[in-house]
């Protein structure tokens, strides 16, 4: 019998086995079932093996066996972590730290299941040129709820989500970030160095990022890894809480005013005014710019008229007087064109957005001819964080928040979805 005859025979043989393996899983017992997850034969896309490890307290079961068995081989190991999406890169010997406490969304979720899922996973390890840190924040960004409500497309099965990281080092620490240091993690969390837009001073478009919170494990967590060139020292004087928003709503809001191209004393218009606008509100009166917002939730309108607004009016109200920047915040293609629609000749919409619903039809006599320009706004480079959190500082800005423990992340996600969290969403582990 040829290799490949004898490796599909013994697959069919273990796929007979897999209800019977479901069925002891299910009673409780699974070393069986490991014994069967370690087989070379193991077919991973196994409707089953979905199963078990989307069941929380048998994933953590299976894992942490699959972990500590002596017989794993590990290349098999590395196999098994990558496909449940956990950090962990090797068995855990006897003696390392426990699991930790973790929000989790599972790429099978659907409509009626809450967005994630509160569950033990194994602590991660600390690879060379990272930093370990304990979770003492994490906001909640628009980003998050794109990602748990399917419009952007799951990169891995199993994902701790975050990126808006307020952490202590607690491991790997460097000469700038010592060890019991505060940092901040953001969307942001690696660039590969190499490609032209890393040589171009663009790693905000590198073509090999690492996006925490979607392509690597955020901070809805106790404890994350995070890459040490990808950490910002914290200013001081801005407790946990409140510096959270700042990494992607004030640094991504900041990069959105940079992109527009915002000159001191124009008139803005911020369309939509969740966290990421009520935190570049601040920058733009300190650079005595007049800030027109349009946006439809009430309560939204009533902080912007509080911090100052030089005008806000309805999703359907145009600002009075032709505007020479606009941001928008929303995510929706409506908003851009009603942005277009108040520029004056030669005005730029910049959509901070990563995800539209669609860009609907316009007119391009009446609303873009004129040299006016519609950007996206990708992103952030490291020196846009830094530029913004020195600003922050020296304009002590400081975001509203809404606490919630990490047991409530689902309900922290819903204020955002629903527009009711005051400010910004903030998850304290
Ligand atoms: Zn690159
Ligand atoms: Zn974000």
């Amino acid at each position: 019998m040829s290799f490949v005859a004898a490796f599909a025979s013994a697959q069919a043989v273990l796929q007979c086995l897999l209800p019977s393996a479901d069925a002891q899983l299910q009673a409780g017992c699974a070393h069986f079932v490991v014994g069967v997850m370690m087989s070379p034969y193991f077919p991973f896309d196994s409707k089953f093996y979905r199963s078990w490890l989307n069941t929380a307290p048998l994933a953590e079961t299976v894992l942490f066996r699959i972990a500590h068995s002596p017989r794993l081989s590990a290349s098999r190991f590395r196999i098994v972590a990558r496909f449940i999406g956990c950090a962990e890169t090797r068995p855990r010997k006897p003696g390392e730290p426990k699991p930790v406490k973790a929000a989790v969304f599972s790429s099978t979720h659907t409509a009626s299941q809450p967005f994630l899922h509160i569950e033990d996973v194994p602590h991660p390890t600390l690879e060379a040129g990272h930093l370990l840190l304990r979770v003492v924040a994490c906001g909640v960004c628009r980003t998050d709820l794109h990602i748990v409500e399917g419009d952007l497309p799951a990169l891995r099965p199993r994902l701790i989500p975050g990126h808006q990281i307020v952490g202590e080092v607690v491991e790997g620490a460097t000469k700038e970030l010592p060890l019991g240091s505060r940092v901040g993690v953001s969307w942001m969390g690696g660039v590969d160095g190499s490609c032209w837009f890393c040589h171009h001073s663009m790693e905000n478009l590198c073509d090999h990022p690492v996006f925490t919170g979607y392509t690597v494990d955020g901070g809805y967590a106790e404890y994350v890894a995070a890459r040490s060139d990808f950490a910002f020292p914290l200013p001081p004087g801005l407790d946990d809480e409140h510096v959270a928003p700042l990494l992607c709503a004030g640094i991504i809001g900041f990069r959105s005013l940079r992109v527009a191209g915002v000159e001191k004393g124009e008139r803005v218009g911020l369309f939509g005014f969740g966290s990421s606008a009520s935190l570049a509100i601040a920058i733009l009166q300190s650079w005595k710019c007049e800030v027109y917002v349009v946006t439809r939730g009430e309560s939204h309108r009533k902080s912007a008229t509080l911090m100052g607004a030089t005008w806000v009016g309805k999703e359907d109200e145009k600002p009075p007087v032709p505007i020479d920047r606009a941001i928008t915040f929303a995510p929706s293609g409506k908003v851009v064109v009603s942005a277009l629609a108040s520029l004056r000749k030669g005005g730029v919409v910049a959509i901070n957005a990563i995800h539209l619903d669609q860009m609907p039809a316009f007119d391009y006599d009446k609303l873009l001819w004129g040299e006016r320009q519609i950007r996206s706004v990708a992103n952030m480079t490291r020196q846009d964080a830094r530029d913004f959190l020195q600003i922050a500082h020296d304009l002590h800005i400081r975001p509203n928040v809404t606490v919630f423990a990490l047991a409530d992340a689902n309900q922290a996600l819903e204020a955002v979805k629903k527009e009711t969290e005051q400010g910004s969403a903030v998850i304290v582990p």
